[in-house]
């Protein structure tokens, strides 16, 4: 029935959709094995993409000509760039998506994907042999064999969901869990793990007050995630925010005896970022009110997402604790929140190919790693994906570095120091965040989708177009100048001192108040000159200007840190020839198998002093 595949895909999740499409448009034959068709892409928890740092991973996905970002702007409700007040590196697109039509795009983006083939099934072993993947093994007792494989099960091994004191099996509400997995995978000496999420309940928009609570609406001038000309929907929704307060959580402590977080019925370890509102209860009892963000579900329902609300409290105590927010008072509940406990295997058992070091071909992605969120899932799925292709063809590995991309120091983070609980992006994780900004993901990265053969010449040609016109244009700053009876009124009106003098263009840019946009409206040269340029190059020029100091500084920083980061390590180095690093350095790094100097720096238990004498070891 079925022939033998490049690459097999299991599960259709963020990661999986990724990781199928990436490897398809490369050129391998794909099979994406997921249990429901229907759930395709399908979002677990908030309708929502991007956010800190998890924007600019869909950014960088997109100019690496992955689909997220596409299918992000195509089924957008409301877009806002988050932390405009910051600086640039802060900057974090972030959408509420319509969930049916993100599923539909995603279903529709894979069926038009040559060499992409779709079965709907439960994958319950994988074949293996010589400690090489070469297939997979299915609950309908059929045998699809493959070159290589990526597992990216998500929630979903040995899922365990709790409402209350109420437990069952599930890898997502009103779905099964997968067993058979994770016991073979064990068996061949893997280690695997357990974690825990959770999510909120939804309601029937129609029984909220919304003029109990505060609008929240989306950017006038709405941006996007994708680097391509997608069309945007033209419209947005409104969101709403609303408050708990003393008696809401009275209520919910009233279930506490009942939590199955509370009671240690659930073993696995949360999310830290993402708490739930009895974990917030508890945590900062000092606090008597917490945020709730009402969140559509998409353009045509009426279902909302009670952003803010996750728990996994009895149906009833939840119930009874919605109706006391204000706004909430007749609130009819769709479906009710609840915990998932499930199985991940610690990402440290991985090569930065996300391949397992233990059994060839084999390639892991997304939650099962460990992670939280789409986007994280996302952009391994998609790096999988790419290296499960590279390696069954004899090509060069993708491994992006941690000054480059995210998705290099998500990576790197996971398969070098693990993760005891759920691993979410932050900005902070990423030492050379002023490099990695969601504004010029496409130029730090469409060269190298392009030299895979994921991005176009026509698209790199557009980014090629947008440094040479930011450019010549942040130089026509430097020489056109302004004088001071067209600039004093706007400086004046943006509260930025008035001049005294004529200065160049680039001269008032430098200061933070003022951007090209104020200028091009008081000077006609500069208007004329920007006339043709579209938006994001405008941006990128200005943000050149401002930055431009901080960023060769940063420059300079990796060129030094590069010296060391790019040092190889043979994979079969035998770190028993050093007598004189300490036992734990010596066994992490056998455990890790750092490919470069760097990589190897950042492993926990190995010293300053341990990487002073590898250096000497490998300059031999
Ligand atoms: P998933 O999206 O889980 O997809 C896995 C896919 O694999 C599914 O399609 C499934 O059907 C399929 N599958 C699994 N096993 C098999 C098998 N054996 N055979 C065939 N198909 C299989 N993230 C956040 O950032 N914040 C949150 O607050 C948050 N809360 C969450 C709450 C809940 C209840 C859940 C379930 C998830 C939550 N997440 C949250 C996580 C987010 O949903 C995931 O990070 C993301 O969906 C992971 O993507 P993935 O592709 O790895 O897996």
């Amino acid at each position: 029935m079925f022939s033998k595949y490049d690459l097999i895909v299991v599960g259709a999740g963020h990661a999986g959709c990724e990781a199928a499409a990436a490897a398809a448009n490369l050129g391998s034959s794909v099979l994406l094995i997921t249990m429901n068709m229907g759930t395709i892409a399908q979002m677990s928890c908030n309708p929502a993409m991007g956010g800190v740092a998890k924007g600019q991973i869909v950014r960088e996905v997109d100019a690496l000509g992955g689909y997220s970002g596409i299918i992000s702007d195509k089924t957008t409700i409301q877009f806002r760039m988050l932390n405009q007040s910051k600086g640039p590196a802060m900057w974090s697109p972030r959408a509420q998506i319509d969930r049916m039509r993100f599923a539909e795009e995603w279903r529709l983006a894979l069926e038009r994907t040559p060499n992409l083939d779709l079965w709907q099934d439960n994958v319950v072993g994988l074949l293996v042999k010589d400690d090489t993947v070469y297939g997979v093994k299915t609950s309908l007792g059929i045998e699809i064999e493959s070159k290589a494989v990526v597992l990216t099960n998500g929630t979903f091994l040995n899922g365990i969901i709790h409402i209350g004191e109420k437990k069952f099996g599930g890898g997502r509400t009103a779905e099964r869990s997968s067993t058979g997995i994770t016991e073979q995978l064990v068996e061949l000496g893997m280690e695997a793990g357990r974690m825990k999420t959770g999510t909120p309940p939804r309601v029937d928009g129609r029984s909220l007050d919304y003029t109990k609570m505060d609008e929240q609406w989306g950017d006038q001038d709405r941006g996007k995630f994708s680097f391509t000309d997608t069309e945007l929907p033209t419209d947005q929704r409104c969101c709403w925010i609303t408050y708990t307060n003393s008696e809401v959580h009275e209520t919910l402590k009233e279930g506490f005896e009942k939590s199955p977080m509370f009671t240690g019925r659930i073993k696995g370890l949360g999310p830290r970022y993402c708490p739930s509102i009895e974990d917030k209860i508890n945590r900062f009892a000092e606090r008597d009110r917490h945020q709730i963000f009402v969140e559509p579900e998409g353009w045509n329902t009426c279902e909302i997402y009670v952003n803010g609300f996750s728990t996994s409290l009895p149906e009833d105590v939840q119930f009874k604790a919605l109706r006391q927010i204000p706004g909430f008072e007749q609130a009819k509940m769709f479906r009710p929140g609840y915990a998932i406990e499930y199985d991940f295997f610690p990402p440290t058992q991985l090569s930065l190919t996300l391949e397992t070091k233990l059994i060839n071909n084999l390639f892991l992605a997304g939650q099962i790693n460990g992670t939280t969120g789409y986007e994280e899932a996302a952009c391994q799925g998609f790096m999988a994906g790419i290296n499960a292709h590279q390696k069954i063809n004899d090509k060069h590995e993708l491994i992006m570095k941690r000054s480059e991309s995210y998705i290099g120091v998500l990576i790197d983070d996971l398969v070098t120091k693990g993760t005891e609980e759920p691993y979410r992006m932050f900005t902070s994780r990423a030492e050379h965040r002023l490099l990695l900004r969601q504004d010029n993901a496409d130029i730090r990265l469409s060269p190298i989708g392009h030299q895979l053969g994921l991005i176009s010449d026509e698209r790199l040609e557009k980014v090629n177009q947008k440094i040479a016109n930011a450019d010549a244009l942040v130089k026509f700053t430097r020489t056109q100048g302004i004088e001071m009876a067209d600039a004093n009124p706007m400086l004046e009106s943006l509260g930025s001192s008035e001049l005294n003098q004529n200065v160049k263009l680039h001269s008032l840019v430098s200061r933070p108040q003022v951007g090209l946009l104020d200028l091009i409206k008081v000077s006609k040269p500069l208007a004329e000159k920007t006339s043709t340029l579209d938006k994001e190059t405008i941006e990128q020029a200005e943000i050149k200007i401002k930055y431009e100091s901080y960023f060769e500084k940063e420059n300079e920083i990796v060129d030094k840190m590069m010296r060391m980061e790019d040092k190889e390590i043979n994979p079969d180095f035998d770190y028993n020839k050093i007598v004189s690093i300490s036992k734990e350095a010596r066994e992490k790094l056998f455990k890790i198998k750092p490919r470069t100097l760097g990589q190897a720096s950042r492993i926990s238990g190995v010293s300053p002093s341990d990487i002073s004498v590898l250096m000497i070891y490998i300059n031999k």
